[in-house]
């Protein structure tokens, strides 16, 4: 049987607005192996996608890894909201985490305030904050030095160059996400003095072999992320996490909570999340049928650039 012949494509609402998304949409294919969960954003052209699914061909049709532990520890992830209930509610749906990591980028202000309330309500929680390259050197400077404690800064600046200026004006630990996942060739930067940690997203970087093959590459320590995924993306995401020996960093793979219904349960339990066979239970989350044209389509293009 065809691998697509198992497509299936579902829509889930969100709790909350999340970089502008109220209904994440996700294709699932299920092979050999399981399900594979292919899922870039909806702007995202043929070509960034190329990896996603490859992401989700490996999830379907090979073996699972070696895996070093059962759980993965997981951080609670606040949206860039301001509401304080909102941000109330979305703070207690990551139940016992030990690290919240707070969207910030778009506005100082609203962006210390979220960080205060955070600080209030988990007073023992540790914090990291990712800024998705929107800073110039000089704003990340300024409020890196006003943010308080954090562990460490994702993306502070877009470039490599923004990146290693920056490291050479703060002592606080930078984490490399989009200029590796966004890179045409994540094996034809140096990111030597510009980063200190990598972040690896297991479908943009091509899976979990090409990960570990990156993370090998560039020699840095590697904490892991999800891409506001379904349950069947966040477990493989809990499993490149739990193949890795070493895993010092709580990883961001607890955003199931920010969707309102999904494919399968992944509860927090006392900050971690178990791995497990994610069998997704899809009844009555199926897109229309012109939505599931418009994935097929996608994948037979993007499946053609794979070969
Ligand atoms: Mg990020």
């Amino acid at each position: 049987m065809d691998l697509f012949d198992t497509l299936r494509v579902v829509a889930l609402p969100t709790t909350t607005n999340f970089r502008g998304i109220t209904v994440r949409e996700v294709a699932l294919i299920q092979g050999e192996y399981g399900w594979g969960e292919f899922s870039p954003f909806l702007e995202y052209d043929d070509i960034e996608s190329a990896p996603w699914l490859a992401c989700a061909i490996e999830a379907a049709t090979h073996p699972k890894p070696q895996l070093y532990r059962t759980h993965v520890a997981v951080n609670g992830t606040i949206p860039a909201l301001n509401n304080p209930a909102d941000l109330e509610r979305i703070i207690d749906s990551f139940p016992e985490v030990k690290t919240f990591k707070v969207k910030v980028g778009t506005n100082v202000s609203e962006d210390l305030y979220r960080l205060d309330v955070v600080r209030t309500l988990r007073p023992w929680a540790a914090i990291r904050i990712d800024v998705n390259g929107l800073w110039s050197v000089d704003e990340a400077e300024m409020f890196i030095n006003s943010a308080g404690d954090i562990e460490y800064v994702e993306q502070p600046c877009a470039t490599i160059e923004e990146l290693s200026e920056l490291k050479k004006r703060v002592d606080v630990k930078i984490v490399g996400d989009e200029i590796l996942r966004k890179a045409k060739d994540p094996f034809a930067i140096d990111l030597a003095g510009a980063v200190d940690y990598l972040m690896l997203k297991v479908q943009p970087l091509g899976g979990i072999k090409r990960a570990h093959k990156i993370a090998e590459h560039h020699n840095l320590p590697v904490v892991v992320s999800s891409a506001l995924e379904s349950a069947v993306g966040i477990n493989y995401g809990l499993t490149l996490a739990a193949s890795f020996e070493e895993m010092n960093f709580d990883c961001g793979l607890g955003t199931g909570s920010l969707l309102a219904k999904n494919v399968g349960e992944l509860p927090i339990v006392d900050g971690k999340i178990a791995i497990s066979e994610v069998i997704p239970n899809l009844d009555g989350l199926d897109v229309s049928a012109d939505r599931f044209e418009w994935w097929k389509n996608r994948i037979m293009r993007t499946a053609e650039l794979l070969q």
